[in-house]
């Protein structure tokens, strides 16, 4: 039987009553609910406490800074579409804010939430009943894992869209817990394991992302999944692109959908100065294996899904430096 837990709904008006409420045992955030609720619903989570994050005005804003913007994680989806100077100078961003869910969604669904995405896995994006009659597994109450059974951390992917396209931005993350506040890099908010991809401390709120301009890069976003619209990337690529075919300058590349974090290629400098041919293409593909590690958390098989990133890789190489 599907069911809904029951638990007590919290409306904070500031961020600091938001991260004392969220320190009590059991206590979520709920930022536009997309994700969230569609997850409860079905029985994946228990929260006692649901801090409802939508009356906080501080977390709705994007302002221009010295080098980029600073934009507040309960900016929907669909402000940043309306955004020009965002269309205009972080197009990657909004490239990858359009393949997110469908246009309802985008109405509700914020920054924070598409960066603070649980990760996804067809043995636990299913229902209780469904869960408890296939056993559960290493991300809720099991011993094992479905999909590397020999494994010890969970292997669910990461699936945000918008992660990869920030990182290449340079993006850091304003935190604020009941502790204080820090930033850090983007990409240190993440870590290796589904069960835990997140690097927070417990009840830590997502207050904003900053992000910088890239001048003189051209860049795209580009997903793979199973159906056209409204559905989670089998494999996303983030790409910033300085040079020509003739001579590539610097590229920066980052994935979802491969991992249980967002993905920032490292080591791509030995293709500066480079002609982009096949021997470049080769260079990069095994930059790319190195660092990428689909695995069967989806009914696409985790080679299909390596494939899917490598030609995503390519296209996108081509479009911008040709
Ligand atoms: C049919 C369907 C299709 C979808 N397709 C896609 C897709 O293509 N790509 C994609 O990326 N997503 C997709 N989603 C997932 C979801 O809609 C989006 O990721 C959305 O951006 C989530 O944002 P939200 O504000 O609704 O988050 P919520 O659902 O409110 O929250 C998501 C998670 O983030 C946490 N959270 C929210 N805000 C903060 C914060 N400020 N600080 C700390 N934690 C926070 C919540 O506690 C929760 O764990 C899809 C969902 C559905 C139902
Ligand atoms: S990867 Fe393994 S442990 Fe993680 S959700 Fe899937 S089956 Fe469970």
């Amino acid at each position: 039987m599907e069911f809904m837990p029951d638990f007590e709904v919290k409306h904070p008006k500031t961020i600091e009553e938001a991260v004392v409420l969220a320190k009590q045992d059991g206590a979520v955030f709920l930022a536009g609910g997309t994700d969230l609720l569609a997850n409860l619903r079905r029985g994946v989570g228990e929260p006692k406490v649901v801090v409802d994050l939508t009356n906080i005005e501080e977390l709705m804003s994007i302002r221009e800074t010295k080098d980029g913007l600073h934009i507040g994680a309960g900016v929907t989806l669909n402000q940043l579409l309306s955004n020009e100077y965002i269309n205009n100078d972080f197009n990657v961003i909004s490239d990858a804010a359009r393949t997110i869910g469908g246009t309802t969604h985008q109405y509700n669904a914020t920054v924070g939430g598409n960066l603070c995405l649980d990760t996804r896995c067809q043995y636990y994006n299913q229902s209780h009943w469904w869960r408890n009659a296939n056993d559960f597994c290493l991300k809720y109450k099991g011993d094992i894992c479905h999909v590397a059974p020999k494994g010890k951390v969970c292997r669910a992917a990461f699936s945000g869209d918008l992660a990869p396209a920030m990182l290449l931005h340079r993006a850091e993350a304003e935190l604020v817990s009941i502790e204080g506040s820090r930033t850090i890099d983007l990409a240190e908010m993440y870590q290796e394991d589904g069960a835990n991809s997140l690097t927070l401390l417990p009840g830590e709120l997502l207050v904003a992302i900053k992000i910088t301009k890239l001048s003189g890069y051209k860049t795209a976003y580009k997903k793979m999944r199973v159906r056209g619209g409204v559905d989670f990337p089998l494999a996303g690529v983030a790409m910033a692109a300085l040079g020509t075919a003739d001579k590539i300058e610097d590229l920066r590349i980052a994935y979802t959908g491969t991992n249980s974090q967002p993905i920032r290629l490292t080591g791509l400098e030995e293709l500066n100065g480079k002609i982009l041919d096949e021997n470049t293409l080769k260079m990069l593909r095994k930059i790319l294996f190195k660092q990428i590690m689909p695995m069967r958390s989806t009914f696409t098989p985790s080679t299909y899904r390596r494939k899917v990133a490598v030609n995503l890789t390519y296209r996108l190489a081509k479009e911008l430096l040709e």
